[in-house]
Protein backbone atom coordinates (compact mmCIF):
# COMPACT_ATOMS: atom_id res chain seq x y z
CA UNK A 1 0.00 0.00 0.00
CA UNK A 2 1.56 3.14 -1.33
CA UNK A 3 1.18 6.30 0.77
CA UNK A 4 1.42 9.41 -0.97
CA UNK A 5 0.22 10.98 1.73
CA UNK A 6 2.43 11.00 4.69
CA UNK A 7 -0.02 11.70 7.15
CA UNK A 8 -2.39 8.53 6.09
CA UNK A 9 1.73 6.75 6.77
CA UNK A 10 1.76 8.64 9.88
CA UNK A 11 -1.47 7.25 11.08
CA UNK A 12 -0.99 3.51 9.88
CA UNK A 13 1.47 3.17 11.69
CA UNK A 14 0.68 4.52 15.13
CA UNK A 15 -2.14 1.88 14.50
CA UNK A 16 -0.03 -1.02 13.54
CA UNK A 17 2.31 0.12 16.70
CA UNK A 18 -0.72 0.27 18.94
CA UNK A 19 -2.19 -3.24 17.75
CA UNK A 20 1.17 -4.53 18.28
CA UNK A 21 2.46 -2.59 21.81
CA UNK A 22 2.88 -5.56 23.85
CA UNK A 23 4.86 -7.73 21.45
CA UNK A 24 6.86 -5.10 20.30
CA UNK A 25 7.56 -4.34 23.79
CA UNK A 26 8.66 -8.01 24.81
CA UNK A 27 10.61 -8.33 21.52
CA UNK A 28 12.76 -4.78 22.68
CA UNK A 29 13.01 -6.48 25.79
CA UNK A 30 14.20 -9.59 25.03
CA UNK A 31 17.25 -8.22 22.94
CA UNK A 32 18.21 -5.73 25.09
CA UNK A 33 18.51 -8.42 28.32
CA UNK A 34 21.72 -9.35 27.43
CA UNK A 35 22.93 -5.77 26.54
CA UNK A 36 21.34 -4.14 29.45
CA UNK A 37 24.50 -3.29 31.48
CA UNK A 38 25.54 -1.89 28.22
CA UNK A 39 22.70 0.09 27.67
CA UNK A 40 23.07 1.42 31.25
CA UNK A 41 26.68 2.67 30.74
CA UNK A 42 25.95 4.13 27.53
CA UNK A 43 23.03 6.27 28.70
CA UNK A 44 25.11 7.10 31.55
CA UNK A 45 27.67 8.33 29.41
CA UNK A 46 25.62 10.14 27.23
CA UNK A 47 23.83 12.03 30.34
CA UNK A 48 27.29 12.98 31.25
CA UNK A 49 28.38 14.45 27.81
CA UNK A 50 24.97 15.97 27.26
CA UNK A 51 24.27 17.36 30.70
CA UNK A 52 24.21 20.99 30.28
CA UNK A 53 22.20 20.29 26.73
CA UNK A 54 19.90 18.22 28.61
CA UNK A 55 19.12 20.22 31.74
CA UNK A 56 18.36 23.37 29.78
CA UNK A 57 16.51 21.18 27.33
CA UNK A 58 14.30 19.43 30.69
CA UNK A 59 14.06 23.28 31.97
CA UNK A 60 12.36 24.73 29.21
CA UNK A 61 10.13 21.59 29.26
CA UNK A 62 9.45 22.13 32.91
CA UNK A 63 8.45 25.86 31.91
CA UNK A 64 6.46 25.25 28.49
CA UNK A 65 4.16 23.21 30.20
CA UNK A 66 3.43 24.64 33.47
CA UNK A 67 0.58 25.56 33.07
CA UNK A 68 -1.06 22.74 31.68
CA UNK A 69 0.40 20.58 34.23
CA UNK A 70 -0.89 22.53 36.95
CA UNK A 71 -3.96 22.30 35.64
CA UNK A 72 -4.11 18.72 35.75
CA UNK A 73 -2.75 18.48 39.16
CA UNK A 74 -5.46 21.23 40.04
CA UNK A 75 -7.86 18.28 38.27
CA UNK A 76 -6.45 15.66 40.37
CA UNK A 77 -6.26 17.29 43.96
CA UNK A 78 -9.90 18.18 43.01
CA UNK A 79 -10.77 14.55 42.19
CA UNK A 80 -8.57 13.11 45.25
CA UNK A 81 -8.73 14.76 48.18
CA UNK A 82 -7.97 11.93 50.34
CA UNK A 83 -4.94 11.11 48.11
CA UNK A 84 -3.95 14.91 48.07
CA UNK A 85 -3.66 15.04 51.81
CA UNK A 86 -2.25 12.09 52.38
CA UNK A 87 0.29 13.56 49.49
CA UNK A 88 0.79 16.34 51.20
CA UNK A 89 1.21 14.64 55.16
CA UNK A 90 4.51 12.34 53.74
CA UNK A 91 6.29 15.61 51.44
CA UNK A 92 6.31 17.76 54.76
CA UNK A 93 7.44 14.41 56.50
CA UNK A 94 9.67 13.94 54.04
CA UNK A 95 11.01 17.71 53.36
CA UNK A 96 10.68 19.63 57.06
CA UNK A 97 12.99 22.40 55.99
CA UNK A 98 11.05 23.09 53.06
CA UNK A 99 7.82 23.53 55.01
CA UNK A 100 9.47 25.37 57.53
CA UNK A 101 10.94 27.93 54.91
CA UNK A 102 7.14 28.09 53.34
CA UNK A 103 5.52 28.83 56.92
CA UNK A 104 8.04 31.90 57.05
CA UNK A 105 7.05 32.97 53.77
CA UNK A 106 3.20 32.54 54.91
CA UNK A 107 3.61 34.34 58.06
CA UNK A 108 5.24 37.24 56.44
CA UNK A 109 2.86 37.33 53.36
CA UNK A 110 -0.10 37.77 56.03
CA UNK A 111 1.76 40.34 57.72
CA UNK A 112 1.78 42.26 54.71
CA UNK A 113 5.50 42.00 53.50
CA UNK A 114 5.52 44.26 49.79
CA UNK A 115 7.52 41.57 48.49
CA UNK A 116 8.53 37.62 49.43
CA UNK A 117 11.24 35.61 47.90
CA UNK A 118 11.82 32.13 48.23
CA UNK A 119 14.55 30.88 49.70
CA UNK A 120 16.60 28.64 52.01
CA UNK A 121 16.78 29.24 55.68
CA UNK A 122 19.55 27.39 55.34
CA UNK A 123 21.12 29.56 52.75
CA UNK A 124 21.22 32.50 54.57
CA UNK A 125 22.34 31.13 57.50
CA UNK A 126 25.71 29.90 55.28
CA UNK A 127 26.01 33.11 54.02
CA UNK A 128 26.00 34.84 56.88
CA UNK A 129 28.43 31.63 58.24
CA UNK A 130 26.35 30.96 61.01
CA UNK A 131 27.19 34.83 62.80
CA UNK A 132 24.45 36.16 64.70
CA UNK A 133 23.30 39.62 62.66
CA UNK A 134 22.70 41.14 66.03
CA UNK A 135 25.27 40.21 69.03
CA UNK A 136 27.79 39.41 66.05
CA UNK A 137 28.46 36.09 67.94
CA UNK A 138 28.80 32.62 66.40
CA UNK A 139 25.41 30.82 66.18
CA UNK A 140 25.22 27.10 67.52
CA UNK A 141 22.95 24.79 65.19
CA UNK A 142 19.58 24.96 67.28
CA UNK A 143 20.09 28.20 68.30
CA UNK A 144 19.11 29.82 64.75
CA UNK A 145 16.76 31.86 63.56
CA UNK A 146 16.28 34.77 60.70
CA UNK A 147 16.00 37.80 61.65
CA UNK A 148 14.36 41.01 59.36
CA UNK A 149 16.35 43.85 59.41
CA UNK A 150 13.94 45.66 58.56
CA UNK A 151 10.98 44.33 60.53
CA UNK A 152 7.70 43.16 58.09
CA UNK A 153 5.93 45.41 60.68
CA UNK A 154 7.55 48.03 59.45
CA UNK A 155 7.32 47.77 55.97
CA UNK A 156 10.46 44.58 55.58
CA UNK A 157 10.43 42.56 52.59
CA UNK A 158 10.96 39.13 53.00
CA UNK A 159 13.47 39.21 51.12
CA UNK A 160 17.35 37.93 50.87
CA UNK A 161 18.66 41.38 51.00
CA UNK A 162 16.14 41.94 54.26
CA UNK A 163 16.85 38.88 56.43
CA UNK A 164 20.19 37.69 58.20
CA UNK A 165 20.91 35.11 60.47
CA UNK A 166 20.39 35.41 64.00
CA UNK A 167 20.45 33.88 67.79
CA UNK A 168 16.79 32.86 68.20
CA UNK A 169 17.06 34.64 71.74
CA UNK A 170 18.78 37.96 70.18
CA UNK A 171 15.62 38.01 67.44
CA UNK A 172 13.02 37.70 70.24
CA UNK A 173 14.67 40.36 72.15
CA UNK A 174 14.72 42.87 69.64
CA UNK A 175 11.34 42.59 68.90
CA UNK A 176 10.28 44.65 65.89
CA UNK A 177 12.27 47.67 66.80
CA UNK A 178 14.10 48.46 63.69
ZN1 LIG B 1 22.99 36.92 68.85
Amino acid sequence: MPYADPEAKRRYDAERYARNRKAVKERVAARLKDKLEEVREYRKKYRTANKDRLSQHDAARYQANREKRDAATKKWSARNPAARSEQRRRSKKKHPDSQRDYKKRRKARIRGAARVERFKAEEIYERDHWMCGICHKPILSGDESLDHVVPVSKGGEHTRSNVRAAHFVCNRNRGNRA
